[in-house]
């Protein structure tokens, strides 16, 4: 899940791999026993990019799909073709968002795969597909209510309903836990796990210094920047101030790191991009203190202030949840104070 805020082409870093996706079901090598696979999506971001990498005599999938016809379409293609008649022998999930998990258990249960993935990742997916208080519809809607979302806004959201659980019907009931740090030996090579948070929990990206190669799931885009969102289950989360201290951990980096992301193109100029976004969040931060400092506001309120075009129900979700990440995080610098009214209305306003 990520805002579709598209940014000006003129920051788009550089594609490496060519501008040509691969078609749905068909693959494009990136390196060698590194293959390129895109699926569809049904939302205004189109695709998912996932990731076979060679592993003894079979793949490791990197992220899944979502749980829909044209998604398992794709994929029996992919087992038919790119494959090569090889099993999928392992499952490993980025994090726990619906198009990156979504039909890891049909593929598991498919392959006799193990689902690897973090903790914090594996356990909230569990969370979400059974819809447990507070990820449920009736939760999310008393959360943007307390933020002030309106009523029309609201009737959006739940005739959208639990999107997370009809894409994500199920998860694997057991998982192998990956860990910040840990050295996976996939095929012939080592592929460091980079935790991050802010967009989810304990997101995995993957880091080759052999190939000089990231897989970086959400945490690096080259156009869309990054959702950082606050929910009901964690309220006084600082979800933007987890996002910025992960990005640190991509400083150190090579300049020539070939960046492979779960949306658009793979790119190389991984510096520059992560000035482009630290710049992007410092001048909304701005933008919110400067709405804050003129009168108390909600969450909804700051919405317009950060997004200029018209949301649809699955985007304003993400802008409401992106509009809280920014005011807990001046909140929680101390630069801004919250108050909750008797209805439950939460403000933010200037010191
Ligand atoms: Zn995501």
């Amino acid at each position: 899940m990520r805002d579709q805020n598209q940014d000006s082409g003129l920051s788009a870093p550089h594609p490496f791999a060519g501008v040509d996706p691969p078609p749905a079901g068909c693959a494009h090598d990136i390196a060698p026993g590194v293959l390129w696979l895109r699926m569809p999506m049904p939302l205004a971001l189109d695709h998912i990019n996932l990731w076979l990498l060679a592993d003894g005599e079979g793949w490791t999938a990197i992220d899944c799909g979502l749980t829909t016809d044209a998604t398992r379409a794709a994929w029996e293609a992919v087992f038919a073709g790119p494959m090569g008649g090889r099993p999928l022998t392992r499952v490993l999930c980025t994090h726990m968002h619906p198009d990156h998990v979504g039909l890891a258990d049909w593929l598991c249960a498919r392959w006799s795969a193990p689902l690897w993935m973090t903790q914090g990742e594996y356990l909230s997916a569990r969370v979400l597909s059974a819809g447990l208080v507070p990820t449920d519809t009736a939760s999310m809607l008393a959360h943007f209510r307390c933020h002030g979302a309106p009523e029309d806004a609201r009737s959006q959201l739940r005739e959208r309903g639990n999107f997370y659980a009809r894409m994500v019907p199920s998860v694997p009931a057991c998982y192998r836990r990956i860990s910040h740090g840990e050295r996976l030996r996939i095929g012939d090579d080592i592929w460091e796990v980079i935790e991050g948070g802010g967009h989810s929990p304990e997101h995995a990206s993957l880091w080759c210094a052999a190939r000089g190669l990231l897989i970086a799931g959400d945490l690096l885009l080259p156009r869309i920047t990054t959702n950082v969102s606050v929910f009901p289950i964690e309220p006084d989360a600082d979800a933007l101030g987890r996002y910025l201290a992960s990005l640190a951990r991509f400083d150190a980096l090579p300049a020539d790191t070939r960046v492979l992301p779960s949306h658009g193109l793979p790119f190389s100029g991984v510096h520059a991009r992560l000035r482009y976004l630290r710049d992007h969040h410092a001048e909304r931060l701005a933008a919110v203190s400067a709405a804050c400092a003129s009168a108390p506001r909600t969450a909804a309120e700051l919405v317009p202030v950060l997004f200029k075009r018209m949301l649809d129900a699955h985007q304003l979700g993400f802008a409401l949840g992106e509009a809280i990440a920014h005011a807990n995080h001046l909140w929680a610098l101390g630069k801004l104070r919250r108050s909750i009214d008797d209805d439950g209305i939460v403000r933010f306003a200037a010191l």
